[in-house]
């Protein structure tokens, strides 16, 4: 797989390189060096000795570093993002307007598998739904999968049913959607796990025990070695958040138990923020374990 550089790594890059003329060589050279092997030193070294480093020069740089981390970008709108973190499995990430926290971004999964996808969480709003569902197609999606009973994971389902997609979640979801008031459901429901066959692999819904939610269930792949979290896995650095319908006593338990069970995990999806690997689930055990 293609070697990933941090949006860090290249607004450096970019600080650096703007600043070239102020900035001495070497330190220039150590950050550069960091965003590609395939920048040789042999190429650059040229420029640097006799300060033709250009402005032409910068604008390859910047294709090259923008090439390789747009690389996992396969989609981009105002509404929607759609990232690429293993050979089948893809994040969407979405946004939501609230009152206490202003713009939040909200994650979900998806899965694609021999022209067979499913979705974990539909977007907040049914405009961004619809573009996730034109992205991969509509014809396509077996099922969407409602991880707990929150706007950020059923609110785009109208969307999804209209265009004849199944929707899934367990049904303390439903009861507790119902007692939200919320105006749409899921349509099948499953008492604590649920296996989808797409294309030829097994995806698994399962809920561990409360956290974020009473509700709060997991998406896994086991093949690709991914869990998506949903809400009841923070990212990194991430404050508690809403904790109206949490159990924070239950909640560093129930990641404890996950992680027992499903002990490989090599890509974590939060429900907010970015990705990672398991440092995400020993994260969230900390910030719920009283000190
Ligand atoms: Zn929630
Ligand atoms: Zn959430």
């Amino acid at each position: 797989m293609e070697e990933e550089i941090t949006e860090v790594e290249i607004k450096e890059c970019i600080k650096a390189a703007l600043r070239y003329h102020k900035v001495k060589s070497k330190k220039l050279w150590v950050s550069l060096s960091k965003i590609s092997n395939k920048i040789k030193s042999a190429w650059l070294r040229p420029y640097f000795m006799d300060g033709q480093f250009s402005i032409l020069l910068i604008a390859t740089l910047l294709t090259a570093c923008g090439q390789k981390t747009i690389s996992s970008v396969k989609f981009k709108s105002d509404i929607l993002k759609i990232e690429q973190l293993a050979p089948n499995t893809f994040q969407h990430t979405t946004y939501m307007e609230t009152e206490t926290w202003g713009t939040v971004s909200c994650n979900g999964m998806i899965y694609i598998d021999h022209d067979e996808a499913i979705v974990f969480d539909t977007p907040p709003t049914d405009e961004a739904s619809k573009e996730l569902i034109s992205w991969i197609g509509a014809s396509k999606i077996k099922a969407v999968v409602v991880t707990h009973f929150h706007i950020d994971c059923l609110g785009g389902l109208r969307t999804f049913h209209n265009e004849g997609i199944a929707s899934y979640s367990t049904k303390q979801t439903i009861k507790l959607a119902k007692k939200n008031l919320e105006p749409v459901l899921p349509r099948n429901t499953f008492q604590r796990e649920e296996e989808f066959e797409i294309g030829e692999e097994i995806v698994l819904a399962k809920y561990f025990g409360e956290g974020h939610t009473k509700d709060n269930i997991i998406g896994y792949v086991e093949k690709e070695k991914t869990l998506f979290g949903g809400c009841l896995v923070k990212s990194l650095n991430a404050p508690k958040g809403f904790l109206g319908d949490a159990d924070v006593m239950a909640w560093p338990r129930t990641i404890r138990k996950l992680k027992n069970e499903i002990p490989n995990l090599e890509i974590v999806i939060p429900g907010h923020g970015k990705s990672g690997g398991t440092e995400l689930l020993d994260y969230t055990i900390n910030l719920f374990t009283e000190k």
